[in-house]
């Protein structure tokens, strides 16, 4: 599937309605905002590599953001959003040029309450929390890049994190509980969604409207104490992981299982955990590790690293070593690793993940992070996988899903080929009504390319 080329658009009168802006149009840094970390993946390299917008718009305001939709709906200008620009699929990648309207300076909380909050897009996660934790709450969730991505950016384009183990995914209903848009109709206007009503922007690619506020469900704040375990045997670790999501009275924000060498591309941590070892990497809350060492007794691990909560803003954020960001460390000592993203069928016995760490080997090292899956505990998986020809990395994800594993395929743009996301047809209405001409990050949902 390939993107249209835009239509002449007249750029000099673009800029003269976009007055009073701020604007960038020095090109070096158009094409750094127009990069997000399609780079972990060899297959978006060659097809995103030289996608690039014309202009980057930084508005401060909503009303601003007013301006420039109008703007780019009257001269037919593709607009993507950006947040701070660490999605993984190319997801805020321009395909055919236009605006990068990167929303980072809407960054107000316009306020905490117990539970809840309401925030602007460009919020960073850490600074959230660093304001709402003094009040005794933080978000329920955030990911790997929690320091420096923006919550509108986590809402539009990912999918879970460190807390995950409690609270699920965003896709569950209510760990959004509402939103606000702006549309690109003929005369922008902003728009509420709540309830069953945010999935419409959820996870959409800035596709549906451009969210300029959120109502985000909020997690009591616990001190997080920061562990590592080491365990002579990966499925050893594997089941510890499991016991402890399903160990109800321990206090957990984190469950992170790492095959033997994956500890050893961990650098700060390389003299911590004994070479050969498998490693859970771990935030417990501080009231829970009693409990905790018991049942690290049980699994036969060994704790070789402990960081106190008081120190969490100190050193190395153990967090920062798990999701995407273990892709991330590999990548830094051989880039030729890629990954996938999947879901284990259930697997009781783990025998079929036994199955999979010997059939693969070396070639696919498993990265398990263990979350809640409709109210259950299920690990999913972030393989790290060395990347030979796109055939293998196909043969690989086909030979999971032949045998009952759900792929969230890291290495397509397209939003429905990800397989977060599904389009129904109230969603293609949604788009049409609010998005009439096509202008929102266009190329990237397959529903309306092929309507
Ligand atoms: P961007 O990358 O700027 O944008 C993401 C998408 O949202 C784009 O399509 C963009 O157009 C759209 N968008 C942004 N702002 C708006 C807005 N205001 N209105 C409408 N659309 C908007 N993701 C996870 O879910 N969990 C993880 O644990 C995780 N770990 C990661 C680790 C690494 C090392 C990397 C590189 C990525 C990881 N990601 C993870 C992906 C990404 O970091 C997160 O999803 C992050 O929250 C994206 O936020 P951002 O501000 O960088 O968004």
């Amino acid at each position: 599937m390939t993107a249209t080329p835009s239509p002449v658009i007249n750029w000099d009168a673009v800029q003269r309605d976009l007055v009073n802006l701020e604007l960038i149009a020095d090109p070096a840094q158009i094409t750094k905002l127009s990069q997000d970390y399609y780079t972990f993946s060899p297959v978006l390299v060659p097809l995103l590599s030289d996608k690039r917008g014309d202009l980057v718009v930084r508005p401060a305001n909503v009303d601003e953001i007013l301006q420039v939709a109008r703007v780019c709906v009257q001269h037919r200008v593709p607009l993507t959003v950006r947040g701070a620009g660490t999605g993984n699929y190319g997801q805020c990648v321009p395909l055919q040029g236009g605006i990068i309207l990167d929303v980072s300076r809407l960054n107000q909380i316009h306020w905490i309450r117990p539970g809840l909050a309401c925030v602007e897009p460009g919020v960073k996660m850490a600074a959230f929390d660093k304001e709402a934790r003094p009040q005794g709450w933080e978000l329920r969730m955030v990911p790997s890049t929690y320091r420096t991505a923006t919550i509108g950016g986590f809402i539009a384009g990912g999918s879970g994190g460190i807390g995950s183990i409690t609270y699920g995914q965003l896709r569950d209903r209510g760990n959004l509980q509402a939103l606000k848009v702006v549309t690109m109709e003929d005369e922008p206007r902003i728009i509420e969604l709540r309830g069953d009503d945010v999935q419409k922007v959820n996870h959409a690619y800035g596709v549906n409207g451009i969210i300029v506020e959120l109502e985000m469900p909020l997690a009591p704040a616990y001190p997080w104490t920061e562990l590592i375990v080491a365990f002579e045997d990966f499925l050893a670790a594997a089941r510890f992981g499991q016991a402890l999501g399903e160990s109800d009275g321990i206090i957990k924000k984190l469950i992170s299982i790492h095959a033997w060498p994956i500890p050893s591309y961990f650098v700060p941590f390389r003299d911590r955990i004994p070479e050969g070892q498998h490693c859970a990497l771990l935030m417990v809350a501080e009231p829970s590790l009693e409990p905790l060492q018991d049942l690290v007794r049980e699994y036969g691990g060994t704790i070789c690293y402990d960081k106190p909560a008081q120190d969490t803003h100190r050193g190395t954020a153990i967090g920062e070593f798990t999701w995407n960001h273990t892709t991330l460390h590999a990548r830094s000592v051989d880039p030729d690793f890629t990954y996938l993203q999947t879901l284990l069928p259930p697997d009781p016995e783990f025998a079929f993940l036994d199955h999979l760490y010997h059939h693969f080997g070396d070639e696919v090292l498993l990265h398990l992070e263990f979350l809640r899956f409709h109210g259950k505990v299920r690990p999913a998986a972030l393989q790290l996988v060395r990347y030979t020809t796109e055939e293998r990395l196909n043969e690989i994800i086909r030979y999971h899903e032949e045998r009952g594993a759900f792929i969230f395929n890291p290495h397509t743009y397209i939003l429905e080929d990800g397989g977060m996301k599904t389009i129904n047809r109230e969603q293609l209405q949604f788009k049409e009504q609010v998005d009439p001409y096509g202008l929102l990050n266009p190329g990237k949902m397959r529903a309306w390319l092929e309507r």
